[in-house]
């Protein structure tokens, strides 16, 4: 099969790619490299059935040319993380939803089918936890930056269900739940990377607020699964999936686990909010999917418990920061 990744040279996009190779896949790949990078993407250079374009989705032809060439596409090509939202949204609202609308347009010529990353932030402040795709959205005001992520990726899904319903394109929608691995950088405000490198500096490691928040940390190798699952199955045309794993950590523990796991001496350091990402910044208290749907279909299971998620960020990011490490 012929399969087009945007934003293929990101985090969970490069990882996609590598899987879809493995299954035999012809890969195509278009990313302006804005999040992503080459060095995700290099070792895949030698495979001939992979093909790289770096350029922006915005560019209408670049796209068109490349879903005319594939049968399916995979839109992972977003602005993301939070420091990025609260310090660029006119960037987060204008890619997310001018990004989506051109792929919906270029596969809706010839009906390819668009599997949509959506995200678990559009779930937003809900307190009824866990969060079934079926539950209300509760957002915060449009003066809090933060929530223009969520509301620009709600219209993406809304956009895509859209397009299902009135012109019967293929879609399937997945919101994802705090995907973590290697290649995630720490630079856009995610926190995993950014505690492991902390961590294994001897520099503190930053809780915001007061680290009662809580997380489910899935692991790329585990996404990219059942993302590839799901481009496959009919059933899953016009549906929305939660996919995440749904072991709750709070971020405070979280803190402590690395801190172990690492042997590290770093103290841990609660940083106010306001501190961390300006006055008024509003967070999730908790989030936790329900997974109940996804696992019906493909039989779903996160395979990586939460230390071992760890333990593999800090195998993956120490020979990377030996340089630093060494320096002190
Ligand atoms: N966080 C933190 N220290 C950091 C980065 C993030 O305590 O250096 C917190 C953040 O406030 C949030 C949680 O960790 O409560 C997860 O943050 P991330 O940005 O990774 O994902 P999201 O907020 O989208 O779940």
């Amino acid at each position: 099969m012929k399969i087009l990744i945007t934003g293929g040279a990101g985090f969970i996009g490069s990882h996609l790619a590598e899987y879809l190779l493995a299954q035999g896949n012809h890969v195509f790949v278009i990313d302006d490299l804005s999040t992503g990078a080459i060095e995700n993407i290099v070792h895949l250079k030698e495979n001939p059935r992979f093909h790289y374009t770096i350029d922006t989705i915005m560019n209408i032809q670049a796209a068109a040319e490349l879903v005319d060439r594939c049968d399916l596409v995979y839109h992972l090509a977003a602005a993301v993380g939070v420091r990025l939202i609260v310090e660029s949204p006119v960037r987060t609202i204008e890619t997310n939803i001018r990004g989506t609308e051109i792929i919906l347009e270029l596969a809706n010529k010839k009906k390819k089918k668009v599997v949509i990353a959506s995200t678990s932030e559009v779930y937003g402040k809900a307190s009824k936890v866990p969060f079934k795709e079926t539950d209300d959205l509760v957002l915060g005001p449009t003066d809090k930056g933060r929530w223009s992520y969520a509301c620009s990726k709600a219209i993406d899904e809304f956009l895509a269900l859209a397009y299902w319903h009135e012109k019967k394109l293929p879609v399937v929608v997945v919101r994802l739940f705090n995907t973590v691995g290697p290649r995630q950088t720490g630079q856009y405000g995610m926190v995993l990377p950014n505690f492991v490198r902390q961590a294994l500096l001897g520099q503190p490691i930053t809780v915001f607020g007061d680290g009662t928040q809580s997380r489910c940390f899935t692991y790329v190798s585990d996404v990219v699964r059942v993302l590839a699952d799901l481009g496959q199955r009919p059933e899953a045309i016009g549906e929305i999936f939660n996919v995440g794993s749904d072991e709750e950590v709070t971020i405070l523990d979280l803190a402590q686990r690395v801190k172990a796991l690492s042997a590290s001496s770093s103290d841990i350091q609660l940083v106010p909010y306001n501190e961390a990402y300006g006055s008024g910044f509003e967070d999730m208290q908790r989030r936790v999917p329900d997974i109940s749907k996804v696992r019906r279909l493909t039989g779903f299971c996160p395979t990586y418990g939460l230390d071992q998620i760890i333990e593999a960020i800090i195998e993956y990011e120490r020979p990377r920061l030996r340089g630093e490490i060494e320096r002190g």
